[in-house]
């Protein structure tokens, strides 16, 4: 890139990022702009009132009772004294002025910045049963709050509805079975994550739930959830009902940019940015918000992805961009993981439902297995259980393009 183009690019001392959505991203972007060398002003401003901290905890060993909800913080006090950042916290964001790069906060208030950047994550997404005031989420510490009041109150051996059989409601049900409770997962479709693995990945799944003992419902259409006394009762389409003392929601999450509607910016399940995460030369947006361009080993796509592991790598790459001018080099090859019902699923890639699958190693009958996903003949993605080095010594196939035939020659997974 000519140097004058860079100059325009590289932050100066004298800059101030405004950072909105102080979570995960929010402030993986405070700590990689101050670790590659940015002095300047840095505001991250959240509408929850804690500090900055790690969310995948509340779902695993925060409810199972093992952590105190406080060790998932990241911005403890020494660090956000370190990092010099400007934190307002309780404050929610509701517009952004894309000319003059100042945000418009609840309490009245503005902050302009030279560069702003989007990090407001996503919500539960809710569903419109009668009592849904009372239905309990897990998407933040307030929730994890009221969930641990609410259970607090409920004896051991209380059957507790789990609506939705995804990735949150697993982990879920797998903690509450551990603490005693009696989960009853209820699945809309044919079989969990279905929609997000395809149907032999999920129906090699399917089984641990009952490996772990937790009652697993598939094709549960829940026509409302009502109040009832002490109780809940759920309905269902055709008229059977079910009683539970307690009823949590996990269905998925929504992308927090309704406040940016009428900024200008373009928003269509996500904000929309380039392969740099930009969404103008000095606004940006990353993790779970961003609908960003991804290069991959099938070409170019708009993605939008809520995985932690792509948040991290959004706030250290926009770091970078903003401190040298250059883009990555490398194709990005999203990362999850998910604990339930006692098992560890891994996943490196963002392999489509519908993609062709191969189970090269294990089996589910032995309860530990790796699948690469293919598309016209080129790896799309790899799925393990309970296989955390085979995944990772398979990773090259997704930082280039590899046919699946040359996949199978290597077998690197073996190694
Ligand atoms: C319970 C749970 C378990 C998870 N487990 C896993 C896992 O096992 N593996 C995995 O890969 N990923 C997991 N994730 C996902 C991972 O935590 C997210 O991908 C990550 O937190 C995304 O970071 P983010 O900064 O984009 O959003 P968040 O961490 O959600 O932060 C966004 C912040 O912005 C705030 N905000 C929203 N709107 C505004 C506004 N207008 N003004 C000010 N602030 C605002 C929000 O309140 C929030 O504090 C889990 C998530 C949850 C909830």
């Amino acid at each position: 890139m000519a140097r004058d183009v860079r100059a325009l690019i590289v932050l100066k001392g004298s800059d101030h990022v405004v950072i909105v959505g102080a979570g995960f991203s929010g402030w993986r972007l405070v700590e990689a702009l101050r670790r590659d060398g940015y002095d300047g002003a840095i505001t991250l401003i959240g509408d929850e009132t804690y500090a900055p901290y790690d969310r995948p905890p509340l779902s695993k060993h925060v409810l199972a009772g093992k952590w105190d909800v406080e060790r998932a913080t990241l911005a403890t006090p020494e660090r956000i004294k370190e990092t010099n950042v400007t934190l307002r916290l309780g404050v929610r964001a509701n517009a952004l002025d894309i000319e003059s790069n100042t945000v418009e906060l609840d309490d009245g208030s503005h902050v302009e910045g030279t560069h702003v950047v989007i990090a407001t994550g996503t919500r539960a997404r809710r569903l419109p049963f009668s009592a849904d005031a009372q239905i309990l989420t897990l998407r933040n510490r307030d929730d994890e709050l009221r969930m641990r009041l609410e259970l607090e109150r409920l004896a051991p051996g209380s059957v507790i509805v789990v609506i939705g059989g995804g990735f949150i409601g697993a982990e879920v049900a797998t903690q509450l079975k551990s603490r005693g409770f009696v989960p009853i997962v209820l699945e809309v479709a044919t079989r969990p994550l279905i929609g997000a693995l395809g149907p032999d990945v999920s129906s090699w799944l399917e089984r641990l739930a009952s490996d772990a003992g937790i009652e697993l419902r598939n094709d549960q259409r829940v026509s409302d959830v009502e109040r009832d006394a002490d109780e809940f009762v759920i309905r269902f389409e055709g008229g059977v009902e079910l009683r539970g003392a307690a009823v949590v929601v996990g269905a998925g999450a929504l992308p927090n940019f309704e406040w940016l509607e009428g900024s200008g910016l373009t928003l269509d399940n996500g904000v929309v940015v380039d392969e740099n995460l930009l969404a103008r030369e000095h606004i940006a947006a990353i993790g779970d918000v961003a609908r960003f361009s991804w290069p991959n080993v099938m070409g170019e796509e708009q993605v939008r992805i809520e995985h932690w592991e792509v948040a991290n790598v959004h706030a250290n790459a926009l770091a970078h961009y903003w401190m040298t001018g250059e883009g990555a080099t490398a194709l990005m090859v999203p990362y999850f993981w998910s604990d339930q019902y006692g098992k560890k699923i891994q996943m490196l890639g963002h392999a489509r439902p519908d993609d062709d699958v191969l189970l090269v190693s294990g089996s589910p009958d032995e309860g530990k297995w790796l699948a690469l996903y293919s598309r016209g003949g080129i790896v799309t993605g790899i799925v393990a259980l309970s296989q955390p080095r085979a995944l990772m010594l398979s990773k090259h196939l997704l930082e280039s393009p590899s046919t699946l035939d040359a996949a199978l020659d290597a077998a690197s997974w073996s190694g």
